[in-house]
């Protein structure tokens, strides 16, 4: 007898070793998984059947439609829409192509803003630098007619596309910042003032090769076909919701989910293609397996998440009165990478240690660990809604060999970046992980609970403004003392448009504007009607 063996008395006396998941039924998990896998084919349909799926998108709505379908056809209770919300105006994309066509011809990487005109078919002209003075431009009226309009001065951009929407110019060519085309773009525009002027942002290489052309040869000329779409809402917007419901508990939750939207510059597959794939699959190997979780399991696919988590927001707001029954929000949008780790407060240890027991436990490369942490922190994503509303929101931890942010919003977020045998192994932990808290003696405690709320103000954040922000996600709700927004004279109450040339449409946008580019940032918002720029300088 192995002293191994002796040992299994007294194991089954611990009480704190009460299995949450029994081994067989994690072993059940693990074959569904690993050996019958159909997180991939989620992925497939979403992101290339489907494709990108930009808030007020047709492809949206659709991509909705088609996974509460899904969950009902995998024997979910009530899969179903819940309108978080309306759009004013639509907004679907169509292929993009541009190139140059004299004196060489070469083809062109850019990209459009989400919600920002597009050429009415392929339109070609000469490449034209811009006027650099109000009073250049005002002295060569008329040059711009049929021109494609390069290095705009940024304190001329107005004027300058009013210029080209009189003269009858083509558009403006700029730049992207680095190699990557990121997608953002402002969806606050109404039907009667519909953009007009077409901005194309050539990937920051080919931009700095024309505008050299351009100086030196007057014959450079360009074509561009942006096949961008304005549709008249009001556009409905949905949150999916599919429940397993629990057989003792019924009326108390765990969320497992991800937001379902993406912008639009590519498939939107890791952001998050990924996380509504994981999600889906974690549901199918649930019901596969017949799970009878003590408490409902209830699946969510958010809209609205890039425009600042406008669907877990509107939704957490309109059931608020049950966020007490709610034990815990976990939310996958971290892209490709395999789910490496869970962080709560320290009182959760013992009740996510027991929850995620056989998860610890599994062997192989991709390893599992329960982290402690003295706050929930703002990073962005769905799970802010609920701890916001006092429920544990936990963002998985993450590990592995993809790289985030050269998919993250850029041209390169496809199909080809996702990883399957990491979505296969997150889908096999969420499900664990969603089985093992919902069948816990007692919903996740919240002893000392502590949500910090400020973001592009959290410690730890090297380029922090200290202010919090509305449920709009733009406007300025406070202003922290000595903070950097607070010596630069910002206000509660002001609203968040631009930081550079980059517009705000939400905390994301504020972090990644931030985060990004020069420690010198001018930041403009919207004042009692007016538009006012602050000058920022972080330190490093
Ligand atoms: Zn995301």
């Amino acid at each position: 007898m192995s002293a191994r063996a002796l040992l299994v008395p007294f194991l089954f006396l611990a009480p704190s070793l009460v299995a949450q998941v029994e081994a067989a039924q994690f072993e059940a998990i693990r074959a569904e998984g690993f050996e019958k896998s159909r997180v991939m084919a989620h992925l497939d349909h979403l992101v290339n059947r489907i494709g990108p799926r930009l808030t007020s998108s047709d492809n949206l709505t659709i991509a909705c439609e088609w996974a509460r379908d899904e969950f009902a056809a995998m024997g979910l209770g009530d899969a179903r829409l819940e309108k978080w919300g309306e759009m004013d105006v639509g907004f679907n994309r169509g292929p993009w192509w541009g190139r140059i066509v004299a004196p060489i011809e070469k083809e062109l990487v850019f990209g459009t803003d989400a919600w920002s005109a597009g050429t009415k078919g392929p339109t070609r002209g000469p490449v034209v630098l811009s006027p650099k003075s109000e009073e250049e431009l005002a002295s060569t009226r008329g040059s711009l007619k049929g021109a494609w309009v390069i290095a705009v001065p940024s304190a001329l951009l107005t004027k300058v596309a009013d210029a080209i929407d009189a003269e009858g110019g083509h558009g403006i060519v700029a730049t992207t910042r680095d190699h990557l085309v990121q997608t953002s773009g402002n969806m606050r525009i109404t039907w009667d003032k519909l953009p007009k002027t077409v901005v194309v942002r050539l990937r920051k290489d080919l931009y700095e090769e024309l505008h050299a052309m351009a100086e030196t040869d007057k014959t450079v000329e360009v074509e561009f076909d942006v096949q961008n779409h304005f549709r008249k809402g009001p556009i409905p917007q949905f949150n999916v919701i599919a429940d397993i419901v629990g057989t003792e508990k019924p009326n108390e939750y765990v969320v497992v989910g991800g937001h379902i939207d993406s912008w639009d510059g590519a498939s939107g597959t890791t952001d998050n293609g990924t996380g509504t794939a994981t999600t889906m699959e974690a549901a199918r190997i649930l019901m596969a397996i017949g799970a009878k979780p003590r408490r409902t399991i209830r699946f969510m696919l958010w809209g609205g998440e890039e425009q600042g988590l406008l669907g877990s927001r509107a939704w957490v707001q309109a059931h608020k009165d049950e966020m007490d029954r709610y034990s815990a929000c976990l939310v996958h949008d971290g892209g490709t990478n395999y789910v490496s780790g869970i962080a709560g407060m320290k009182e959760m240890r013992p009740q996510l240690e027991t929850a995620f027991e056989h998860v610890l436990q599994l062997g192989g490369d991709l390893k599992f660990a329960i982290r402690e942490i003295d706050a929930f922190r703002p990073i962005g994503s769905d799970h802010e809604a609920f701890t916001a509303a006092g429920v544990p929101g936990f963002f998985w931890d993450q590990a592995g060999r993809a790289d985030y942010n050269h998919t993250h919003h850029t041209q390169h977020d496809t199909y080809a970046a996702a990883i399957p045998e990491y979505q296969k192994h997150t889908a096999v932990v969420v499900a664990t992980g969603a089985l093992g808290i919902a069948n816990l003696p007692d919903l996740l405690t919240r002893e000392n609970m502590k949500v910090e709320r400020r973001f592009g103000g959290a410690r730890g954040s090297r380029r922090a403004l200290g202010v919090t922000l509305g449920d709009d996600g733009v406007t300025i709700g406070g202003v922290e003392e000595s903070s950097i927004a607070a010596k630069a004279g910002m206000k509660a109450g002001d609203k968040l448009l631009r930081i550079d040339d980059a517009s705000v449409g939400g905390q994301n946008d504020l972090r990644r504007a931030l985060a990004t580019g020069g420690v010198e940032k001018s930041i403009v918002v919207l004042r009692g009607g007016e538009q006012v720029t602050f000058k920022v300088k972080f330190e490093r």
